[in-house]
């Protein structure tokens, strides 16, 4: 089964993209993850990248497309994925689903993770870094908000009319948001 989850960044998403793929045997891509890997290994691809990370804008469509056009080739993918912070832009669903039609499979649902400004503030607040990221600064955060609510509208605009939206409340304990996301899918 082939999913999309949708959500701000700071919602949980990529806890619960995990959670699900391990729930129906498919695997992620999380783009993000992907990105920070070529980052870290230096890779040619990762220092373009960084340099749009770094100021918490969107790496351009060519990067994002060949990393998950590798990542969709791979036989465990074959069993379904999970695309975590993928699509964001209209032009990259349109794409993953031309992709996925290649390999005779499409999109079974495509879920929001539900979670208010404020509440998405107050989880900031609560947990102090951890990480070394370098687009983990607070103008950093903002921006990377700001490009969320810029493609983000659009993007469940997109999936709303196809009929494949769902809207879980990502407000809850794990386990409670994790079983939200599973009916929604219907897995
Ligand atoms: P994330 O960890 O998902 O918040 O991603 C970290 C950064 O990677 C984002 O701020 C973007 O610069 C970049 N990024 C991740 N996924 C995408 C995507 N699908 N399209 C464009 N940029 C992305």
């Amino acid at each position: 089964m082939n999913v999309i989850l949708l959500g701000p960044p700071g919602s949980g998403k990529t806890t619960q993209a995990q959670l699900l793929a391990n729930r129906l045997g498919a695997c992620t891509i999380a783009t993000g993850d992907l990105l920070g890997d070529a980052v870290q290994n230096d890779t040619e691809l990762g220092r373009e990248a960084r340099q749009y990370m770094d100021r918490g804008e969107m790496v351009p469509d060519k990067i994002i497309l060949s990393l998950v056009g590798e990542q969709l080739a791979v036989p465990e993918a074959a069993k379904g994925v999970i695309l975590d912070g993928f699509p964001r832009t209209v032009r990259q669903a349109q794409d993953v689903n031309r992709m996925l039609a290649a390999q005779g499979k499409r999109i079974k649902a495509v879920v929001l993770l539900d979670v208010s400004e404020e509440e998405l503030a107050r989880r900031r607040l609560a947990k102090p870094s951890t990480e070394e990221r370098s687009d983990e600064d607070p103008a950093a955060i903002q921006r990377r908000l700001a490009a969320y609510r810029s493609s983000n509208a659009p993007l469940v605009g997109h999936y709303r009319e196809l009929g494949v939206l769902k809207i879980v409340s990502g407000t809850g304990t794990l386990e409670q948001v994790a079983d939200e996301i599973k009916r929604a899918v219907g897995g």
